[in-house]
């Protein structure tokens, strides 16, 4: 814990913290030290975390990395990083993000972006961890930290990792509790482990994951031993390839890393099958409804009366127009447009309600291909890390980040991203790993196989 927090303290340029928190690790880390002494240890025993400034710590500053979150020191902790402690883990601190999660670049910090540790030789611009959890990513793919907590809406841990060229793990929607982690898309919202390895993230997923009556939409199934899935190799699992992953414009690199992970598995025994999922292209745009219309209803609850920041206006409704205005930023507020418009009687039919039968396709397709194949594998994003800037007049192109790891998102499945190599520049990319609801295992040896 000493040398962690040394180390942070080297990596401050990197801006991957919100709140340093090394008094809170000093103590964690001695009443850890009690327990091996005394033989009690835990899966997690002294082993330095960093948390994504999404889970609510209690008494420890929550922000979501937005200025409306002023001050906010949360009466209660996330069930997540409750089993964490409950595990042994020890708190290093809150780790950045884009606001609310909303984003695919660290870049819509009100604390400022968090730097990818990785950049292209002589280049010296900074380059994005990726987003939301773009702190996290950087923070494990430089060291500073043993693992991190993510969370994953449409692709938030996936796409951050594969920037970073660390692994990222998403679980089926339900296998970890929702509880205290501010809400940005409650039906896609995930919690996740972003680790140095797979074994690691299976390790750390273990102890996050499992049922929490606190939150409706947990599932009460037994959280398996996902370690003990990299006992196994891949020989005998049938691979697919869809189809529809391989989008226009998509650079050559992505499509040559891709062929290089089928070649990966097949040389260590799985088969390769081509597949189809029809509805791909359609996840994007009803992404982009369904996760701003239940944002817009969610950040309601920031009117300046019950948390963190409030500008006084002349009456109550100027108080809390004056309070969203300076307390949130420019993607939130477009989100909460967004939302808002496609919700709004006469809308609701032509946009939302559509979302959410497309979405039922988008599964549909999911469930016919894994009843041929054990796993699917695709890229995790379509490009690799850019240089801060080069993206935020463009929202647009911003999103199209998502891609590949919305899918997965709409269909709550479970989704993996592993550095497999290397851009022409020599940046990292990341080959995504998708597996049936609930069957993280198959997920784990997949990842394994490619690492
Ligand atoms: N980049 C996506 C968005 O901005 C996903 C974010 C997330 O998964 N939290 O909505």
């Amino acid at each position: 814990t000493e040398a962690y927090i040394k180390a942070i303290g080297t990596a401050r340029p990197l801006n991957a913290f919100i709140s340093e928190t090394p008094e809170k690790a000093v103590e964690m880390a001695k009443a850890s030290d009690a327990r091996r002494r005394k033989g009690e240890t835990g899966a997690l025993e002294g082993v330095p975390l960093g948390i994504k400034d999404l889970f609510c710590t209690e008494g420890v500053l929550t922000t979501a990395a937005s200025h409306i979150l002023d001050g906010f020191h949360p009466p209660y902790e996330s069930t997540v990083t409750r089993n964490l402690w409950d595990a042994g883990a020890v708190m290093l601190g809150k780790l950045n993000l884009d606001e609310f999660a909303m984003g695919s670049s660290n870049e819509n910090s009100y604390y400022g972006p968090a730097v990818n540790p990785w950049a292209p030789e002589g280049d010296n611009r900074r380059y994005v961890p990726g987003g939301s959890s773009g702190g996290s990513a950087a923070a494990v793919s430089s060291h500073i930290v043993v693992a991190a907590t993510g969370t994953d809406t449409g692709g938030s841990i996936r796409q951050p990792a594969a920037f970073t060229g660390i692994v990222g793990v998403k679980p089926t929607y339900g296998r970890c509790s929702r509880f205290g982690i501010v809400a940005f898309a409650s039906s896609l919202d995930q919690a996740g482990p972003m680790a140095r390895t797979v074994r690691d993230a299976a390790i750390m997923l273990k102890s996050m994951a499992g049922f929490d009556p606190k939150d409706s939409t947990s599932v009460d199934a037994a959280v398996p031993d996902f370690e003990a899935a990299l006992d196994q190799d891949v020989r005998g699992l049938k691979i697919g390839i869809p189809a529809e992953y391989r989008v226009d414009g998509m650079p050559e690199e992505i499509g040559q890393l891709w062929a290089r992970g089928e070649e990966m598995l097949r040389d260590a025994g799985a088969e390769i099958v081509p597949i189809s999922l029809p509805h791909t292209k359609y996840a994007l745009p009803t992404y982009y409804i369904v996760a701003p219309a239940e944002a817009s209803s969610n950040l309601a609850r920031y009117d300046g009366m019950r948390y963190g920041l409030r500008v006084p206006g002349e009456d109550l409704l100027d108080t809390y127009e004056r309070t969203r205005a300076e307390g949130f930023g420019n993607e939130v507020q477009r989100r909460v447009m967004i939302g808002t418009y496609v919700l709004s009687a006469g809308y609701y039919d032509a946009y939302y309600r559509k979302a959410q039968q497309v979405r039922t396709l988008i599964l549909r397709d999911f469930e016919q291909a894994f009843g041929k194949v054990d796993a699917i594998l695709t890229p995790t994003t379509p490009t690799p890390s850019f240089a801060e800037g080069e993206k935020t007049g463009d929202p647009i192109s911003m999103y199209l980040n998502d891609v590949f790891t919305v899918p997965a998102s709409m269909a709550g499945l479970p989704g993996a991203s592993v550095p497999v190599g290397l851009s022409k520049d020599g940046m990292p990319l990341g080959l995504q790993i998708l597996s049936p609801a609930f069957d993280e295992m198959t997920l784990f040896r997949v990842a394994g196989a490619l690492e």
